[in-house]
C-alpha cells in the first residue's frame, strides 16, 4: 500500500505533456516512479514535491549536489557574484581562483578550460587528442557513458550479454535513432577491466588510435572499481604508444577525493573531464590535462569556445562548492556512511532472503537483484533482475527514499547517521514486503 500520493505531479505531468516533449528537459527525468515528478524545493539530504511529500534523496540530482541541496555557501557566493552581472563574454577575476584552485587540487590539471557540461567537455578532449596524435579514433568501454552526443551514443544498451558477441569484437547497439552511421566508425569498444585485451588490441591497432576514455569507477553500468592494476596498465600502455588516456571523471570528481579518482588511485590522465559536482547544480565542466596536450588550446590550434562558458553565477557556484569541500573535507565520513548504508542494506537482503548485489567504493554504489557476488564489467550486469529493481525503488519511493531508477545511490556530506539508519530500516521493510524473499 502506497503511503505517498502523487495527483499534483500527475496533473502538472499532463499540463507539460503539451508543451514539453515527454514532459521533461532531459529522458532521464521521464523515469521517476511512478512518472516524471514535480518538486517544490530541496534543502540539505532532502527534497520535496508538489504533493507536499518529504523524500530522503540519494540521487542528489544525478551526481551533482555533492554538499546537498541548496547549500547556504553556495547560495550566496551565487547571489553575490551575480550582482554584479552575469556574464561579460570576457574574462573575470573568480575564473581565474577557479583555475588555480584545480591546479592545486587535480593532478592533471596543469592547464583547463571551462565549459557547461560534461557532454562537451568530452567531445573538447577527443578533438585534443586527435589534433596531437593526427589520429582519428578513441577506444572506449562498454557500458561508460559518456553524454548523449552522436560518438558516444552507443554502447549503452545491448539487449542481452549474448547478444554483445565476442569480447574481442563486440556488437554495438545505437541508444538513439537519428546517429549517423559514421558515428559508428569513430570508435572501437571493448569491454572494461580486461587489461590483456586492450593490450592487445592497442598492439594491433595503436596507429588509429588518438584516445583512450574510462570512467576511473564505471559508475553507469552497476559501480564497478577497476581491477588491481587496471588503471596502472591503461596508463603504461597508452604512453607506451602515445595515445591520450582521458578519464572521465564526470562523477568521480570531487566524490572519491578532493582531486577526483586520479588522486584517489594516484593514477595520473593526460587529459580529465569534471562536471556534475563541480557546480553543485550550475552548469559548468572543465577540461583539464597537461600543457603538453591543452596547449594545442592555447595556441588555437584547437578550437574550445562557448558564448555561455564561465558566466559568473556557475562559477561562484564551483568557487563556493569547492572552497567548502576543501575546508569541511566530508570524505571519511561520506565512505563511512556509504560503507555503513551498503553494510545495512546487504544485512537487509540477508535477513529477508533477497539475492541482493551492493557494490561500490561507499560515495556512490549500486544495488542490483542476482546471485552473483560481484560484477567486473558491463557484460555481467545485464542478466540483472530489472523488473525486481524497479518494484523495489518505487516501493521505497512510496516510503520517501529516492534513489536513483537504475539503483545507483549518491552519499553527500548533507547526509547523517540517522538519515542511513532510516533509509536501512526502510529498506528491510520494503525488502520484506516483497515477493521472492523469505
Ligand atoms: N560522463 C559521465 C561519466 C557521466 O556520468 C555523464 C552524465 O551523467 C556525462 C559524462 C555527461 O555529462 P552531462 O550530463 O553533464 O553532459
Amino acid at each position: 500500500m502506497s503511503s505517498n500520493t502523487y495527483a499534483q505531479s500527475a496533473i502538472l505531468l499532463e499540463r507539460a505533456k503539451k508543451v514539453l516533449a515527454g514532459g521533461v528537459s532531459s529522458e532521464f527525468r521521464k523515469y521517476n516512479h511512478p512518472h516524471a515528478i514535480f518538486y517544490t524545493h530541496g534543502k540539505g539530504s532532502r527534497i520535496y514535491d508538489v504533493d507536499e511529500n518529504e523524500y530522503l534523496d540519494f540521487t542528489l540530482s544525478q551526481g551533482p549536489l555533492i554538499l546537498g541541496h541548496s547549500h547556504p555557501k553556495v547560495l550566496n557566493a551565487v547571489s553575490e557574484y551575480s550582482e554584479k552581472g552575469q556574464i561579460f563574454a570576457g574574462q573575470h577575476i573568480k575564473e581565474i581562483m577557479l583555475a588555480e584552485l584545480l591546479n592545486e587540487i587535480i593532478p592533471s590539471a596543469e592547464l583547463m578550460r571551462f565549459c557547461l557540461d560534461g557532454s562537451e567537455a568530452v567531445q573538447t578532449a577527443f578533438r585534443v587528442a586527435r589534433a596531437k596524435t593526427g589520429r582519428q579514433k578513441f577506444l572506449r568501454f562498454e557500458g561508460h557513458y559518456h553524454g548523449w552526443m552522436d560518438n558516444v551514443c552507443w554502447g549503452l544498451s545491448a539487449p542481452s550479454e549474448d547478444a554483445l558477441g565476442s569480447h574481442e569484437n563486440p556488437e554495438v547497439y545505437p541508444w538513439s535513432q537519428g546517429l549517423p552511421d559514421s558515428s559508428k566508425d569513430e570508435f572501437i569498444i571493448l569491454p572494461w577491466n580486461d587489461l590483456d585485451l586492450f593490450e592487445k588490441t592497442v598492439a594491433e591497432r595503436h596507429k588509429e588510435i588518438a584516445a583512450v576514455i574510462t570512467e576511473p569507477v564505471m559508475c553507469n553500468s552497476g559501480c564497478i572499481l577497476p581491477e588491481k592494476g587496471y588503471l596502472k596498465g591503461l596508463r603504461k600502455i597508452c604512453s607506451q604508444y602515445g595515445i591520450a588516456l582521458i578519464f572521465d571523471e564526470v562523477i568521480t570528481g570531487f566524490r572519491l577525493s578532493l582531486g577526483g579518482a586520479q588522486e584517489y588511485f594516484g593514477i595520473t590522465p593526460d587529459l580529465s573531464v569534471f562536471a556534475k559536482a563541480m557546480g553543485s547544480g550550475y552548469p559548468i565542466s572543465a577540461i583539464a590535462g597537461k600543457r603538453e596536450w591543452m596547449s594545442l588550446i592555447e595556441d588555437a590550434k584547437v578550437i574550445h569556445a562557448g558564448t555561455m562558458n564561465s558566466s559568473n553565477p556557475t562559477v561562484a557556484a564551483a568557487l563556493a562548492t569547492i572552497e567548502v569541500l576543501r575546508s569541511e573535507k566530508p570524505y571519511n565520513r561520506m565512505f563511512e556512511y556509504g560503507n555503513k548504508l551498503m553494510d545495512g542494506l546487504k544485512n537487509a537482503a540477508k535477513k529477508t532472503g533477497h539475492d541482493l548485489l551492493v557494490q561500490g567504493p561507499g560515495p556512490m554504489f549500486t544495488i542490483a537483484f542476482t546471485k552473483l557476488g560481484k560484477v567486473s564489467n558491463y557484460r555481467e550486469t545485464l542478466g540483472f533482475d530489472k523488473a525486481k529493481l524497479s518494484q523495489f525503488i518505487a516501493k521505497m519511493h512510496d516510503n520517501n527514499i529516492r534513489i536513483i531508477g537504475r539503483g545507483l545511490w549518491y552519499i553527500s556530506a548533507a547526509h547523517n547517521e540517522e538519515d542511513i539508519q532510516t533509509a536501512i530500516k526502510t529498506a528491510e521493510k520494503v525488502l520484506a514486503e516483497m515477493s521472492g524473499g523469505n
